[in-house]
């Protein structure tokens, strides 16, 4: 039975262990830096904390629950939810935590990796699953003078529940899908809230109340309607992917949409209007849900400020038009390294090639989940897999299914490993990125893009065409891999031994 490590156990770690262990893989080992399994759930515990996806999508297919308490899961229901499906499957005895993964080295003669820890634990496996995601590495902007800032920071993902806010000045940056959730939070206990915008943001309603008692019942005792409310949410998140393909047309309607939203909660101010509003096309960056952020702007309290922050002071942030807002505290709601996948961990795949070599020209696999050059290792919400209007679970869920097969096929083959073919992948790439011409994510700059402008983030299509063009893998997409005769042992007088 081959041996398989998982290198992470947020969502995509679990789907893969489950999916692979209904299917007769049971020699798995789950590796987890952090103590416990949840991945980003386990980590974002800022006030407010959310998904803005309906939970009735954002939950496995073959896990669903008919007890939700609210459209949108919080983050204790989300982890909550996490462990029990992890139990229920057996999954979290295979967690190994507090276990950062350094590197994984495939070894040509053998056809296995070691994946080893950054305490030097060595890890022997015949495939390696990379479950790391794209948003695990907070990132934290180097403005000039920060380390000499007086007061108390820190970032969103790292929340210091020890700190007390009640009172105290507070700067807040960045306004992403995080920010929102926490700023309303932040604004009714801080004394004074200064909310720096570099960029303002389409939004639409969500206000996430609980479920009326008669629509809890419904859903927990007729299971059709649970099915529909599913299928339902399956639907209208297709649909906001259709508004971003279709800037012009279906765009415009949902932008439309969203404006009016915005006007009327921003009705009482017209210059703080103008000072959200977005400059780029609707669904370029993720849209954000939410019906208290704008609304938490108006508070007497908070301030919004949109000059660029040029500096850090003892004191507080300098912004380009001099002014220094001196506060208590800093927190950075400044998102993720998104680019970096699974760095700072080293990759090295066949023929000695490093996977940051590989990928020098920005991140690319085929499908999201397999590179060429890399036998036997595949990625779970890897590259161009992500998406702006819809549940990663859909995706998570497709991309373990199609290692499994992956894996199948090289036991029915009998190959050591398998590898998929570069032509492929590269032909699979262009494809790919050619979808997102006219789309509303080429018209600004985002956490979807690299360095070099390539949006490497992103799936650029509806869910169902990443669940068909993920649900039966194609063996002629692979080279399969066959192991080196062991070398002939030869005694001391030169005979064969
Ligand atoms: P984010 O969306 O990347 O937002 C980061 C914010 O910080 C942006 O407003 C950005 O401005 C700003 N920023 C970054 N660097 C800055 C700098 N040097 N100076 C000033 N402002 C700066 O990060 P996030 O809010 O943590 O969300 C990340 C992703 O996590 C989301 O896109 C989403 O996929 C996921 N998420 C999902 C949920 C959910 O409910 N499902 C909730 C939270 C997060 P610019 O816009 O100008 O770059």
């Amino acid at each position: 039975m081959p041996k398989i490590v998982i290198v992470g156990a947020g969502f995509g770690g679990i789907a893969a262990a489950i999916e692979l262990r209904r299917h007769g893989f049971q020699n798995i080992t789950i590796l987890e830096k952090a103590p416990d399994l949840g991945g980003t759930w386990l980590f974002n515990t800022y006030p407010g904390a959310a998904c803005d996806v309906p939970s009735h999508l954002y939950s496995y297919s073959f896990a669903q629950r008919r007890d939700w308490e609210r459209l949108c899961p919080t983050q204790a229901d989300i982890l909550g939810y996490a462990h029990d499906v992890a139990r229920e499957h057996g999954i979290d005895r295979l967690v190994v935590g507090d276990s950062p993964v350094a590197s994984c080295t495939y070894d040509d003669a053998t056809c296995r990796w070691t994946v080893t820890t950054a305490t030097g634990v060595a890890h022997e496996a015949d495939a390696v699953v990379l479950a790391t995601g794209q948003l695990h590495q907070p990132a934290t902007p180097r403005f000039p003078g920060a380390e000499t800032f007086a007061g108390h920071s820190f970032h969103s993902a790292q929340w210091d529940h020890d700190y007390d806010l009640r009172g105290k000045r507070v700067a807040v940056v960045g306004t992403g899908a995080s920010a929102v959730q926490f700023v309303p939070e932040v604004a009714a206990e801080a004394g004074r809230l200064t909310v720096f915008q570099r960029t303002g943001n389409w939004f639409l309603p969500r206000r996430n109340r609980r479920y009326p008692a008669l629509l809890k019942a419904l859903v927990k005792h007729v299971p059709p309607v649970q099915r529909m409310r599913r299928q339902f949410m399956f639907e209208y998140c297709e649909s906001l992917t259709r508004a971003i393909r279709h800037p012009r047309t279906f765009g415009r309607l949902l932008g439309w949409r969203s404006a009016a939203f915005m006007r009327w909660q921003l009705r009482s101010d017209p210059e703080l209007r103008r000072r959200v509003w977005p400059d780029y096309t609707f669904g370029c960056k993720r849209v954000l849900f939410s019906s208290y952020f704008l609304p938490a702007l108006l508070r007497p309290n908070v301030d919004l400020v949109t000059d660029a922050i040029t500096e850090v002071r003892p004191e507080g942030v300098v912004t380009a038009d001099g002014r220094v807002h001196e506060v208590d505290c800093i927190i950075y709601g400044t998102g993720f390294k998104t680019n970096d996948f699974m760095f700072p961990m080293e990759i090295t795949g066949a023929a000695g090639r490093s996977l940051r070599d590989a990928w020098s020209q920005g991140a690319h696999a085929h499908l999201g989940i397999t590179v060429p050059g890399f036998p036997n290792m595949f990625l779970m919400y890897g590259p161009n897999t992500n998406t702006s209007g819809g549940s990663i679970l859909v995706y998570l869920e497709a991309q373990a299914a199609y290692l499994r097969q992956a894996l199948e096929l090289r036991l029915r083959s009998g190959a050591a490993a398998l590898d998929v073919r570069a032509d492929v992948e590269a032909r699979s790439d262009q494809e790919l990125q050619a979808r997102f011409r006219g789309t509303a994510w080429t018209r600004c700059d985002s956490w979807y893009r690299d360095d070099h402008g390539r949006i490497v983030a992103n799936w650029p299509g509806y869910m169902r065409e990443y669940l068909d063009a993920t649900r039966v893998l194609d063996p002629a997409d692979f080279s399969l891999v066959r192991r080196a005769p062991a070398p002939v042992a030869v005694g001391a007088t030169g005979e064969e031994a």
